[in-house]
């Protein structure tokens, strides 16, 4: 069985001080840990992130990475530019990004298209708005997201990573219940089989307010494989327990 891959999203959050703390507290407490872990850090923080989680298991990871390769991008940062300073893993088409940047489906698959020529997971992120779980399409929502990556990636697309977090459990404190991610995360799965026979090796994550009191039943379910955590991943104590829960 795969292990379960636990990534921690800081979103604009952190500070010289408080990332050395949080990482050494991470990096003491997650000695025993049986999962991947992965901290996706602002990137004016990943040089200082990567000396501080040297060793430690605890892999690194960007929030966001350009659908270019290099040129006239102002403010962008290429995904070879990452790879340089040892980034394993990249967000992409969090909803965040989807809702304040107006980022398409297709730009997302331009990244994900990026981060793999580089050799960096991009972790794709999929979900659905509350109106559209109301109007009864987040399959519909979700699939679409994901066809895009399919359809410009589909030759490696059993590398990438997925993240199903359903846009209305994102910082809400509102969680999916495990039925209800159980039965996306198994509409992914169909969707990944139906592209590549490696299906069963990509990593579905569950994010949406996961925390140390939810984590082990989310985590339990067949086709959830890991955890996109936001707010819990900012304080040691709360991140290290849902690492526990997926460490068993
Ligand atoms: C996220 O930002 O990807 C996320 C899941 O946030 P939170 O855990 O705070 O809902």
């Amino acid at each position: 069985m795969k292990k379960k891959l636990i990534a921690g999203n800081w979103k604009m959050n952190g500070s010289v001080a408080s990332n050395e703390a949080l990482i050494q507290a991470l990096s003491a407490g997650a000695v025993d840990a049986q999962c991947l872990m992965a901290v996706c850090v602002p990137a004016i923080y990943l040089v200082q992130v990567q000396r501080l989680v040297a060793g430690s298991g605890i892999e690194l990871g960007a929030q966001d990475v350009s659908a270019h390769e290099s040129g006239a991008y102002t403010g962008e940062v290429s995904a070879a530019m990452l790879r340089e300073y040892g980034v394993r893993y990249a967000l992409v088409g969090h909803s965040e990004r989807r809702q304040y940047h107006g980022e398409s489906d297709a730009a997302v698959a331009g990244k994900a298209q990026r981060a793999l020529a580089a050799g960096i997971t991009p972790i794709v992120c999929v979900g659905e708005t509350l109106a559209e779980r109301e109007q009864g399409l987040t399959e519909e929502v979700v699939k679409r997201q994901l066809a895009a990556v399919i359809h410009t990636n589909g030759h490696c697309i059993s590398e990438i990573a997925v993240a199903y977090e359903p846009v209305w459990a994102i910082g809400t404190g509102k969680t999916a219940s495990p039925e209800q991610a159980q039965h996306v995360h198994a509409v992914l799965r169909a969707q990944l089989r139906a592209a590549t026979e490696h299906a069963d090796k990509i990593h579905i994550l569950y994010g949406g307010s996961m925390n140390a009191a939810n984590a082990v039943q989310l985590l339990s379910q067949a086709d959830i494989d890991g955890g996109l955590v936001g707010g819990a991943s900012l304080k040691a104590v709360d991140f290290l327990s849902i690492i526990a829960a997926a460490s068993v």
